[in-house]
Order: C-alpha cells, then structure tokens, then sequence
C-alpha cells in the first residue's frame, strides 16, 4: 500500500516567534499519527530551528525550493548539499508561484527534481493547469508535458523515490477548491499515464492534491482513491486547521 502523506507549505510566512508556537501546537496534534508522512517546507531561513523543532517528533521538514547547480556563482541560491546540511528529508520542485513568478519552465524544474534526488532528498514534484488551460480542454496535455519533462531526464523509476502533487493553479490561494471528482479525474490520468510504464510505480506513488485545501473539505478530497493526501498551503499556517487536516488521512 502506498503511503499518504500531509506536507505543509509555508510560503513566504513566519518568524521565529511564530514558527515555534505553531510547531508546538502541530506537534502535539498530531502526536501518534504514524501510518501517514507528514511534513512541512519552510522558508530557508527557519531550516535550523524547525530541525530543532521537529527532530524528535513524527514531523519531517523540507525547503519550498532548490538550485539545480551544484556549487558556484548563483548569488542568491541554495544548493541541495545546503539541505541536506539542516536533514531536510522533502523539496518542493516547480509550486506554480515558481513556474509562474519566477520563470521556471518544465525543463527547469526537472533538473531541480533529479538534483533533488541525487543528494538522496525526496522531491514533492508540483504539476498543475491555469483556469484558462482547463476551459480550453488542455488540462491533461499540459500535466502530461510537465511529467515528460521529469520522466525524460531522470527515469520512469526516478518515481520511486518522489511525491506528485496535482495543484490546479485556479485553486491555489483563492479559496476555490477542484471538487473532489475534478480532482480525482486528474490524479487518475497521472496514475494511469505513469502505469502505461511501470504498473507497480504507479501503484505506489503518492499523489497529493493541493489547492485551498481546509480542514472541512479534505476528508472529501482524501477520500477519493487516487488521491494520496495533500499539499497544504494557507491553512498549513493555522495550527488547528492543520492538524484537522492530518487527522483527515486517518
Ligand atoms: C500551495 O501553496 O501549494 C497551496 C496549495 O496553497 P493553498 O492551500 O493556500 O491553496
């Protein structure tokens, strides 16, 4: 059975104060949950004291980003060898806001994911549609094309060790959430299209949905047979929608 999983994404949010009472609060919320992976990405800056945060407890902690490069001249980035330095255990490769605001296209993104993976973290690989790609009926070319780009350049097996989350760009932040069959419908298509390669990959990847994911409407989403968990933005900052939500994979 593949394993569910909640991961949190911070955005550009927190301070030191209020990192340490949220992870207090989620901590103890969540405690004993064990059958289900969760984790939280957070701004570069708070690496080190989420570690220390979240060393002893069943929470793992990742970077919402990461350099393709190894080493050099790239003021401003972060390598994966930085990750690995503060145990981070998950890296969020292509979230739209990246692909979006910051200009990373398909290929970009999959040499994040295969950096990622050659210093052993696991990606959390962000596919996803605009409104207007899915009102032309584009949506499933789109995903396919963002998956090819990975699949090309480090392997149908490189699956193995990677999480997909299916974020409709309509649906990140705005309150609009994909309806549980919408979201569905789509997880589907990528477990299917990954099973055209390898069954048994397809069988055990996790595939999160994201997008205005709240504590009352993921039993619904979660419920769905494709859909493996999610990737929690805005309510990943409220301790007890939070917890709400892990709770819901149970
Ligand atoms: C996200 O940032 O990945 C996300 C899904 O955000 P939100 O839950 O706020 O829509």
């Amino acid at each position: 059975m593949r394993e569910k999983m909640v991961a949190g994404n911070w955005k550009m949010h927190g301070s030191l104060v209020d990192n340490k009472q949220l992870l207090d609060e989620v901590a103890a919320g969540v405690d004993g949950l064990k059958e289900a992976r969760l984790a939280v990405c957070v701004p570069y800056p708070y690496l080190s004291s989420v570690q220390d945060a979240l060393r002893s407890t069943n929470i793992a902690w990742g970077a919402q980003n990461v350099s393709q490069y190894e080493k050099g001249a790239y003021t401003g980035e972060v390598s994966t060898s930085m990750l690995k330095d503060f145990e981070c255990r998950y890296v969020i490769v292509g979230h739209s806001e990246r692909r979006t605001l910051f200009g990373e296209n398909n290929t970009i993104v999959a040499e994040k994911y295969l950096a990622a993976q050659r210093a052993g973290i696991t990606p959390i690989l962000c596919v996803g549609e605009t409104l207007e790609q899915r009102e032309a009926g584009t949506t499933e070319r789109v995903i396919e094309d963002q998956l090819t780009a990975v699949i090309r350049l480090a392997g149908i097996d490189s699956l193995s060790q990677a999480v997909v989350a299916y974020e409709p760009i309509w649906a990140i932040g705005t309150g609009k959430t994909a309806s549980p069959q919408q979201a569905q419908d789509v997880h589907s298509f990528i477990r299917t299209g990954i099973a055209n390669e390898n069954a048994s990959i397809a069988r055990e990847l996790a595939i999160l949905y994201g997008g205005s994911v709240k504590a009352n409407n993921a039993p619904e989403l979660f419920a769905m047979p494709d859909i493996d968990g999610g990737l929690i933005g805005g309510a990943s900052l409220i301790a007890s929608e939070f917890i709400a939500i892990c709770r819901a994979l149970h």
